[in-house]
Order: C-alpha cells, then structure tokens, then sequence
C-alpha cells in the first residue's frame, strides 16, 4: 500500500484542485514522493512562545492566545481594508492587523485560541503590534501546530501555491503514510552510518523535532536530511555501477593483441617523445585494448597535455589489428583539423584516413561510404553523425570521442543497437572537478593526464578595463613584430548574433584601418560556411594573416602553435572554463604567450571572481573546481551537454562527501549483499527518467 502512498497523485491531497496541482507540476511536484523530496528553502524557529508583555518592536515572534474581538475595517484609502484583532494572553494584550486579506473575516471569531508568528512593530499612535503574521487556529483537541509554536519548514512559493498552503499539504502527506515505507538503503548500511529510517528522516526533515539545531536544519547536515541526500547518491551509484556491470559483460568485436611489430609501427609515426603523464594514459589505454570487453574509459587532461596523440596511438594499435576507427570531433572545424594533423601522422603508414561530415555530399561521400563499408579506409574523422547515420563499418573497433563530456556515453546505446561492440575512448575539453567525476563518470574509467609537454611556458594573463586598450595593442604588436600571430574572440550568445557579429566584423576593420594598417587580419564567424571557414583556418594556421578576429567558434580544440596573444573581448560574458579553453589556444610552443581579457566595467562580483581565477592560475583542474562553485553544476556543462543528471536533493558540490560515501557504499552493496534481481530491478525502477538521462540505453 505504501508504494502507491507515495506514488499517489498531488491532486488527492485535500486542498489542492487542478489549479494547484498544475502549478505544483510545473515545479515538478506530481506526486506525494516528489513533494516529500524536496527540501524547504530553509527553516524559521518560532518556537519560543513569548509572553504578550515581554515582546519589542523590531523582533519577529511567536504568541499564543485567544481573540477578544476581531473584525475588518476601512481606511481613508480607498478599497483598502485592515482586518484587525485584539489577542490577549494571561501578561497581556496586542493588537494583530492583516493589510487587504478581507477574506479573514470568515477565518476569525472571537473565542479562538491561536498561535501568530510575525513582526513586531510600534504603531504610531503608541502601543505595539503584529503585522501580518502567520497563524493557526488551534482546534482544542489539537496537540501539534504546524505554521508557528516550534521550528518551521519554509517552502519556495510555486504559482499560487504559497509556502504556507505547501506546509499544510507536506503535513497531509506525511499523516497519509506510514512507517512501513520501502526502505531502500540496506539496512547493516543504514546501523553503520546511524541513518534514520526513510518515513522518520522525511518527518524530521520537514517538521523538525523541538531540540534540533536550526544551525544545523538550514545546512541540511541533520541526520534526517543527510540519510535523505545519501538515499538519493546511493541509487544513482547503484544504477551506475549496475550500468557498468553490464557493460562489462559485452564482448567485444575482436581481440586485441599488442607485439613487437605494433610497437614499432607506433614509434614511426610519433613526431616527439611523450610526457610521463601521455606514457602512463597510453598504457592504460592499451591495457583496456587488449581485454575481452569494450573499454569504456575518459582521458581527462589540461587543454595543451597532448590527448589526441595519445588517442591516434590507440587507434593505431586499434588498425594494427585489423579493425577500424570512427574519430569524432564536436564541431566540422575540429574534424577537419584532426583529419589534416591525422592524414599528416599516418601518411607513413599504410592506413587510410577518411574526412566525413556533414558538407562531404553527393558521389564523393556515397565513394567515402563505400570505402568504409568495404573496410579499405581504415579511420573515419568527423561529427557525431558518424554513429548515428547511415555510415556503416566493416570491423568497427574504437570509437574516439573528442571533448564532449557526455557524448561517448550517450553513444554507446546507438553503437549496440548497431551490433557494435567497439572500445570508446572519450576525451575531455577540460578537466573535470573531482566531484564531477566521481558521479558524472562512475561507470567510465578514468586516465588523466597532469603533465604538459616540456618547454611549455607558463601563460601570462592580464584582465584589463577597455580604458586600457592601448596596453594590450602594444603587446600585440611587440608580438607581431617578433613573427608571432594573434587571435581577438567575441562572445557569441544566441539571442544577440547579429550584434556580436557586427561587433566582431567592426573590430576586423578598425585593427586593419586603425590599429594594425601593416599587418593582415582575418575575420572567422559561425555564419560563415564551412568551407569559408576552412579556409580562414588554415590561412591563419600557415601564416598568411597575423590577426585572427573570432566569434567563439575557434573555442576548442584549434591548434596553431605560432600563435602567442589571446585577447578575449567581453570577458566578462564568458563562463569560467570557455576562458580556460580559450587561453589554451595559446601556449603551445616554446615562447611566451599571453592572454588579455578585457572587460567592460563595472564588474558583476560573480565576473570579478572568474577573472581573478584566470589571473590566478594556469592549472586547468583548479579552474574546473573554481568554475564548479560559482556556477553551479547544471551550468557547469552548458546547454550543449546532453545527460547531466538532475537530483532532488544532492548538490554536487554542497554533498561531494556523501557522494564518495554513497560510491563506496553501493560498490560495497553489490559486492558483499547483492540485492536479488527483482529487489534491484525495484530499486532501479524509473532510474532513467528519475535522474532524466533518458537518452542512455
Ligand atoms: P589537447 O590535450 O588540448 O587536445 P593536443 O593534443 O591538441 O592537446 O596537443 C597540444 C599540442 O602539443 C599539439 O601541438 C601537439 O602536437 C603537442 N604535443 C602533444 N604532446 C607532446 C609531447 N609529448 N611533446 C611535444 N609536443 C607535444
Ligand atoms: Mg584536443
């Protein structure tokens, strides 16, 4: 029975009519568990009864009493009505006043007994009062308040659905159930770490006992609101780690084999010797090739620690083998790009390397298609339609993901219901807070990368005013001077396109009239075609042109190492981790490098902090944590990120220790005390649509 209690629909609370119920739903409350599930926005102690006589203005506070007389009465202003009540206690009386809330008149008589919380304030004429203050009427067999006389839950307002009407129906909600609700934490788990049970932390979070610390409530570090975070943690890693489990079963394709001759083949097409950090991610790359499942693994590393060779050799061994490779890069540009520096690397060998994206149309790509059908090209470059359309592999055996986060494992469903079963490598455009990590990827492995290749100089960063414009110029020109090249980026937002671009063209021709006259300078946008844009690139990446002016298009991934100067236009419009990528698109030979973030003052605090952050350091796995905190995890992604789990209760970065907790706990779980299949399939029920990742299979 219980179940279906908190399965049951808002709408069969007393109180709420379809009007609440769709004001509830719209804040994602359909059901007595989802009203349960979500915390009060913090929590008001109204517990101390004071006696009448004791009270002082500028206080809030709690009395009880009964009414003498009540009533509503007119004022000079028009339309406007006070409802007015004398309150007396046994030390005295207070006169209670609500502004326009006639309706009261048919809540009030004289008689009653009533608990008010509110304001106390000096009425001009002299004497205190209480301006409209919550109440309650107690009933006389009532031995529980709710709205004031003790510590108080406090909800956000949903549409009409105040919190004061939402106090009432968690209340409802709670008095319908039970304390035989499911329990889904084990119970040795829950003795261990002293967890309440499930209807008992749900009562405590809601309508804390009278001795608990408020300190404490508004945290949410009770017991009670813990055991209900970790609940939440605890069946997503369970989901997680059962997800992984069953991936594990898969058996591969085929199987890998590394010997001498791979060895050697691999050494030939590496161009320099790589770091520690490369050698130890490649291993541990290899090592996953050679096991019987796929290898599901994320390869984490600063923007500059050299990932796409470490992926290439990977996709060497992958060939050596006799299997093919489908690298996939976010955007055309990127495709394009790792297509060239690709073809370039494996021109010694003997391995076909093929360009497919969206602009590859007609004979040319029905050729490139049958090709790769017929297994006589062996690496396929190019967008996320390389799995999902009409390409098909002869022997698919690794599939590269390049700096989309989520994306590989989104893939992995579309790749088996293909009868793919390849190795999926995903690499990241930045690093990832650890606490992301752990809940984001628990069903990935993970290879990070912490070393940049040597001779990289630290790069300088300053973020100036517009007023100091001429500074950075000077800069720029020293560098242009001394051979080097330049990129300007312009914030590009959806809703303001056509004035970034016109900002972007603008800059473009006031550095070639104005500012630049001897130097040449080149304009790139997202409106341009991709073959407009091709062009632009790889002119700037041979030198034809000193200055690249840029919308954000060049963000990831984009490598021209003569490049030393990155001004960011608007800094301030950018979030934390898009700076860090851009920086990164400098910094990639042995020269200095520097990157001017100009902004436009004043500076909004939150923008103060990222650029104080970009000023302070270089290391991309503190940016990432930095970036985490002031954004919040729901936009640390941005939109484009597809599968970022939402949670009821969890706050990745408030709960990162619960989450570890949870991790442990689950992996414990599975191992020592496997639920049986049916307790893990309950368990799991609506995993997917619970944590909205939908689109994983
Ligand atoms: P990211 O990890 O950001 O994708 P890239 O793979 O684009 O970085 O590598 C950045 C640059 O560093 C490239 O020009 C690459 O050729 C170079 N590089 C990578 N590894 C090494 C190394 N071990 N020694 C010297 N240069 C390297
Ligand atoms: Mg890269």
């Amino acid at each position: 029975m219980t179940t279906d209690a908190l399965a049951t629909p808002l709408q069969f609370l007393k109180g709420v009519g379809p009007r609440r119920a769709a004001d509830l739903a719209r804040a994602g409350l359909t059901t007595v568990e989802d009203l349960l599930y979500r915390f009060p926005l913090r929590y008001e102690d109204r517990s101390r009864l004071q006696p009448i006589a004791s009270l002082k203005t500028g206080q809030s506070a709690s009395i009880a009493g009964r009414i003498v007389h009540c009533g509503l009465r007119s004022t000079r202003r028009p339309g406007f009505k006070i409802f007015e009540a004398l309150v007396k206690d046994e030390t005295g009386g207070l006169r209670v006043t609500w502004l326009n809330q006639s309706f009261l008149r048919d809540v009030f008589s004289p008689g009653q007994h009533v608990v008010l919380f509110g304001p106390i304030e000096m009425r001009g004429s002299g004497g205190l009062q209480l301006t409209n203050p919550q109440y309650e009427i107690l009933e006389d067999d009532d031995t529980e308040t709710i709205h004031t006389g003790r510590i108080v839950p406090v909800y956000e307002k949903t549409g009409a659905v105040t919190p004061k009407i939402q106090r009432r129906l968690v209340h409802d909600a709670l008095q319908k159930l039970s304390d035989d609700l499911p329990e889904p934490l084990p119970e040795a788990l829950r003795v261990r770490h002293r967890f309440p049970g499930r209807y008992a932390a749900l009562v405590a979070a809601h309508f804390p006992p009278a001795d608990a610390n408020l300190d404490e409530l508004n945290r949410l570090a009770t017991p009670a609101q813990q055991r209900l975070i970790f609940e939440e943690a605890f069946l997503f890693q369970i989901g997680v780690l059962a997800r992984r489990r069953a991936a594990a079963a898969e058996i591969k394709t085929a199987a890998i084999r590394v010997d001498d001759r791979i060895r050697e083949s691999a050494r030939r097409v590496l161009p320099f010797k790589l770091t520690a950090g490369q050698r130890t991610a490649l291993k541990e790359i290899v090592e996953d090739l050679q096991r019987p499942h796929p290898m599901n693994r994320l390869l984490q590393g600063d923007v500059g620690a050299g990932k796409t060779i470490v992926a290439l050799l990977a996709a060497l061994v992958t060939m050596e083998n006799g299997l093919q490779v489908a690298f996939m890069a976010p955007t055309e540009i990127l495709a394009e790009q790792h297509f060239l520096s690709i073809s370039t690397l494996l021109q010694a060998s003997r391995f076909r390397v093929a360009l497919l994206t969206g602009s590859t149309g007609g004979v040319k790509r029905r050729e490139q298609l049958a090709e790769v059908a017929s297994g006589a090209v062996h690496l396929v470059v190019g967008t996320h339609a390389l799995v999902q359309g009409d390409v098909v592999f002869n022997r698919l055996g690794l599939v590269v993901i390049d700096e989309q986060h989520r994306f590989g494992v989104l893939q992995r469903a579309t790749l088996r219901e293909k009868g793919w079963h390849p190795d999926v490598l995903v690499m990241t455009a930045t690093p990832i807070p650890r606490t992301l990590a752990l809940t984001l990827y628990g069903d990935l492995d993970t290879s990070v990368i912490r070393d940049l290749p040597p001779g990289r100089l630290p790069i300088k960063t300053v973020a100036k005013p517009e007023s100091r414009r001429d500074d950075i110029y000077d800069l720029v020109r020293r560098e242009l001077t001394a051979g080097r090249q330049a990129y300007v980026i312009y914030p590009l937002v959806e809703e303001s396109a056509k004035v970034d671009l016109k900002a972007a063209t603008e800059m473009a021709d006031h550095l070639t009239h104005d500012v630049f006259p001897e130097y040449r300078i080149g304009l790139l946008h997202g409106r341009m075609k991709a073959d407009a844009k091709d062009r632009v690139m790889s002119a700037f990446a041979a030198g034809q042109f000193q200055i690249l002016v840029s919308t954000t298009v060049v963000e990831v991934g984009i490598d021209v190492a003569n490049a030393t100067v990155m001004i960011v236009e608007h800094a301030e419009r950018f979030g934390l981790s898009q700076l860090h990528q851009l920086r990164g698109r400098v910094g990639r030979s042995q020269h200095q490098s520097y990157c001017c973030l100009i902004y436009q003052s004043p500076l909004s605090e939150d923008a103060r902090s990222r650029l104080k952050a970009m000023t302070d350091t270089t290391d991309g796995f503190q940016i990432a944590e930095r970036d985490l905190e002031l954004r919040g995890p729901g936009d640390f992604f941005g939109t484009r990120q597809a599968g970022m789990p939402t949670f009821r209760l969890i706050d990745l970065v408030r709960d990162h220790h619960l989450l570890a907790l949870a991790q442990g706990e689950a992996a414990r779980c599975l191992e020592e005390a496997p639920p049986s299949p049916a307790a893990l399939a309950k368990m799991l029920e609506n995993w997917n649509t619970r944590f909205r990742l939908i689109e994983i299979g």
